[in-house]
């Protein structure tokens, strides 16, 4: 299978690549991404002969009808990674809520939050290559709280590969943060900057296209890729637990084969509904996705009327962190796919240029034939966990919780529904106990403990110990400095002179490690992890 390029050929460019080529670069020309020529068509007989296969059997077989260019031992040990998931016969186990709601759990893994589902395997996978090649790689990953553990978790003492992970200081819970900052491996450095998801992003999105940047990374033998969701070889990985889902619907007899169900994705740069869309379009029988928001509602803007409208549109904090994004990545790969390569690069243009775009009466009916959105408050987030808590004895997360409000909207209920949830209860504590308990503002770690409490269940080792942990990653900058910062990294690891944010500042040497160490700053100053966690 090759992949081509969202935004057409520039003529300097191959125009078709191979799954190595666009994994290890995932740039493509006009600052495209990469997507798949075709997509493989499963067949009628593949849902049945699979119904009894393991999750590592399913993926493997769904991996071979992409004909990659990798080597089938690769991908095998890849796959062995889930056997470090809670269960290894079963990484995504899939729970009956409510009436027709079914849950899909994807937090399983080593991060305990659904991105080492695709970052678990793609993490191998693309180390081996560099190894292969015998080439150097920095990967450079832009998290909103998810991506980054799980990045540094799958890279960590990895040859040949390097991470420099930027996430928005204070945009984060303080597990997902100490889950970060307490990793302590050479090859990997991890750097908060002033602002926020998006402007880590586009920080990011701008050093990949940057040729000065690739040129000075060249004259130091080191290849540039990217572990975020703009790279494919995370998407392949995410098709394969949404065609899971519904066999283990099917193996409750809560469907019969063939019966359609509807998938319920709560949605930041989108990378988990493509995968959905992909399945969907290989055969798997999906009514519709519902895609799931929070107050940063632009997909359900974009599905509902046909705009993307950035305009006057500014990011705020939810209690669902993962998704406080304005530009959505894998949306791109969809307009791709629905519109072409011409219309993609010209809608995309007028995004980047004017902030803002809108599709024709016809592109949008088309969207709306596979889309239906809708997009939940923190009030309603809460509302939802705590009733699914007290009703069906149900501990979910925030950002799951915006998947309720979609199914309750969205959803003919005559139909299942598969709502994914993508992070455990352990990385948002503050927002859960507040649900559960009406006590607001508790820090993660009194929270986790309340939860713990209520719910009667333990907080898992590997959080508890997180708050234990000697604080190994202290850089947080101006985004201006990112690029000096990386590059003095990749030169050998001597400490350049960071300006540390004033809450670190006020840290004496020696106390890192635990809570008290990353005080709160000074009521009013905006972004700090506590205010995050508001819920107002
Ligand atoms: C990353 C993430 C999301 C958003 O997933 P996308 O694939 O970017 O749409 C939702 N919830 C959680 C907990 C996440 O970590």
């Amino acid at each position: 299978m090759k992949f081509i390029e969202t935004r057409g050929n520039d003529g300097k460019r191959p125009e078709r690549v191979g799954f190595s080529t666009a994994i290890l670069s995932p740039m493509s020309s006009f600052g495209g991404l990469y997507s798949p020529e075709t997509l493989p068509d499963l067949g009628n007989d593949f849902l049945a002969s699979h119904l009894d296969a393991s999750y590592k059997t399913l993926a493997r077989d769904l991996l071979a009808a992409f004909e990659i260019d990798i080597d089938a031992g690769v991908i095998d040990a890849a796959l062995d990674l889930y056997d470090h998931f809670d269960d290894p016969a079963n990484p995504a186990p899939v729970a009956s809520v409510k009436d027709g709601l079914y849950v899909s759990e994807l937090y399983h893994g080593p991060t305990r939050a659904f991105k080492d589902m695709a970052l678990q395997p793609f993490g191998y996978l693309l180390a081996s290559l560099a190894q292969q090649r015998g080439e150097q790689y920095l990967i450079l990953a832009a998290t909103s709280g998810d991506t980054g553990p799980a990045a540094l978790e799958t890279f960590k003492n990895r040859d040949n590969v390097r991470v420099a992970c930027l996430y928005p200081d204070g945009g984060t819970s303080d597990v997902q943060r100490l889950q970060m900052v307490t990793e302590d491996a050479p090859n990997l450095k991890v750097i908060g900057i002033h602002g926020d998801f998006d402007d880590a992003q586009a920080a990011l999105k701008l050093l990949l296209g940057s040729e000065r940047f690739n040129a000075t990374l060249n004259d130091m033998r080191v290849s540039l890729s990217a572990a975020n969701s703009v790279n494919f070889g995370r998407i392949i990985f995410q098709l394969i637990y949404h065609v899971h889902s519904y066999l283990e619907l099917a193996r409750q007899n809560a469907i019969a084969l063939g019966d359609k169900v509807y998938l319920d994705v709560p949605s930041g740069n989108f990378g988990n509904a493509l995968g959905g869309y992909y399945a969907m379009k290989m055969g798997l029988p999906v009514e519709k996705i519902l895609i799931a928001s929070n107050r940063n509602n632009v997909l359900t803007r974009l599905i509902n009327e046909g705009r993307y409208d950035m305009r006057d549109t500014r990011l705020v904090a939810t209690t669902s962190p993962a998704m406080d994004i304005l530009k959505s990545s894998n949306v791109e790969r969809i307009l791709f796919d629905f519109y072409g390569a011409e219309r993609t690069r010209e809608l995309m243009r007028q995004l980047d240029e004017e902030r803002y775009y809108e599709l024709t009466p016809q592109e949008l009916a088309e969207l709306q034939a596979v889309f239906s959105a809708d997009y939940c408050t923190d009030e309603e987030g809460l509302a939802y966990i705590r009733s699914t808590f007290e009703d069906d004895g149900y501990l979910m997360d925030p950002h799951t919780a915006t998947c309720f409000k979609a199914w309750e909207t969205q959803a003919v209920k005559t139909i299942p529904t598969i709502a994914y949830s993508t992070a455990e209860w352990t990385k948002f504590s503050p927002t859960i106990a507040a649900a559960l308990t009406g006590q607001r503002d508790m820090s993660d770690l009194d929270a986790l403990k309340a939860i713990a409490e209520k719910a009667g269940i333990d907080i898992p080792d590997r959080i508890a110990a997180l708050f234990d942990r000697e604080i190994a990653q202290r850089t947080v900058i101006d985004k201006d400095d990112i690029e000096k910062e990386i590059l003095a990294f990749l030169a050998g690891g001597e400490r350049v002179e960071t300006r540390l944010s004033p809450s670190r500042r006020a840290t004496p040497p020696g106390t890192a490690g635990s809570r008290p160490a990353f005080p709160p700053s000074p009521a009013g100053s905006p972004a700090t992890g506590d205010a995050r966690h508001r819920v107002s």
